[in-house]
């Protein structure tokens, strides 16, 4: 597609098909092919392991690649705002669990939406539920969200007597069925190994279902558990332990994910298109339009100890890919990306050209994009709040 000695250079590509050839701006490139590999792996996982797979959207954030989910024989899904939820419903998705602390404020937006769709609702205390009990107005699945050791939010999986208090509320109220135990283990990322990861899996499963077990036992029938976080979910064994799913990642993966060992280059399938604007042979640095507001300030650490904001992709006739010596952009201001690039590479690039980038955090970059240009050319829409 490229001549083999320029193939960071995107825009020279000789099969440029309908809006990839009118690219201007910073713009997602998205490899449709690769991201239902990526679904079709999870989907697997979850099937194997005997676990329902409730996949987290807010990483696509869009109605056409739900629909590749769905034909894939996805019924179930996660999103982390009501508006998210409004927006998925309106789609036809109708069992949607919105994994953030409930949101009280915002009551007319739950009961609008417990009426249409099965809505799975998160608390973690006893103000929220009694607030729910009074002014649900349909039937709402809610789960007690639990830290098993990440620290963010949720009841602590050591406070038997909190869960079990909340447990009762839920099964005294008739608009509240209970959905189970909730847990996102975030400090997966800190893993550095494969058996870390194992390690604060079965650490956190171990918990969920002590607790699970004893306000089962005390206050209700049975207590399913929910886990959901991609290096989890993409690696470990026993992942059976859970009844539940809610990775969200895993559908573009990125520089983060590969970093950790959780991914392989070939399944990123999320890039930023980003014109060239500025060459220095001279320091062996170009600069690209494409900055903080549009690949977020999520870093990584090189080995070299410099700072990482993103890869240049190389372009092949299948796609992009990242190999281990892509060039690193090595700062971001607001709207500028500096790009280290030796000047023999530079001088295959002329200013206006687009190179890729893969981005660190394919969520937060994502998030700054109204839509996806897959390699095709197609344009599909993104949720925009
Ligand atoms: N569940 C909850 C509650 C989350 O907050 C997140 C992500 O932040 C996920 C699931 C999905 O995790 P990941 O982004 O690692 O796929």
């Amino acid at each position: 597609v490229t001549s083999g000695d320029n193939n960071l250079c995107f825009s020279r590509i000789n099969e440029l098909q309908g809006s990839v050839g009118t690219i201007t701006r910073p713009t997602l490139i998205l490899d449709a092919g690769r991201t239902k590999l990526n679904i079709a792996c999870m989907i697997r996982r979850a099937a194997d392991a005997g676990v329902r797979f409730r996949p987290h959207f807010k990483t696509h954030q869009s109605a056409a690649v739900g629909e590749w989910f769905r034909h894939a024989g996805v019924s179930c899904i996660t999103v982390s705002s009501l508006e998210m939820a409004r927006y998925f419903a309106d789609t036809g998705w109708d069992d949607i669990t919105v994994a953030f602390p409930v949101n009280l404020r915002q009551m007319d937006l739950i009961n609008q939406l417990a009426g249409q769709i099965r809505l799975g609702l998160l608390v973690d205390h006893p103000e929220a539920l009694t607030f729910l009990a009074k002014h649900l107005e349909h039937q709402a699945t809610i789960w007690i969200k639990v830290d098993a050791g990440y620290g963010r939010t949720g009841v602590d999986w050591q406070d038997q007597r909190l869960a079990s208090g909340l447990a009762r509320q839920i099964a005294a109220s008739d608009r509240m069925q209970f959905g189970g135990l909730l847990s996102h283990s975030g400090h997966s990322y800190s893993a550095d190994r494969l058996d870390q990861l194992q390690q604060i899996h079965d650490e956190s499963i171990t918990r969920l279902r002590r607790l699970g077990d004893q306000i089962a036992a005390k206050d209700l029938g049975t207590c399913p558990i929910s886990i959901g976080d991609t290096p989890t979910c993409s690696r470990v064994d026993r992942l059976g332990d859970a009844d539940e799913i809610r990775p969200g990642n895993f559908v573009f993966y990125d520089l983060m994910q590969l970093a950790h060992g959780i991914c392989r280059r070939e399944e990123i399938s999320l890039a930023l298109a980003c014109p060239i604007v500025c060459k220095y042979p001279s320091r062996n640095e170009i600069v690209i339009c494409g900055g903080a507001i549009h690949l977020s300030k999520e870093s990584l650490t090189a080995t070299d100890g410099r700072r990482c904001f993103g890869q240049l992709a190389q372009w092949n006739p299948e796609g992009f890919t990242v190999s281990e010596t892509a060039p690193p952009l090595t700062s971001l201001s607001q709207e500028h990306g500096v790009v280290s690039l030796p000047a023999e590479q530079q001088a295959q690039l002329q200013i206006g050209d687009l190179v890729l980038v893969i981005p660190v955090h394919s969520c937060l970059t994502a998030q700054q994009f109204g839509s996806y240009t897959t390699l095709q050319g197609k344009q599909l829409e993104r949720f925009r709040p």
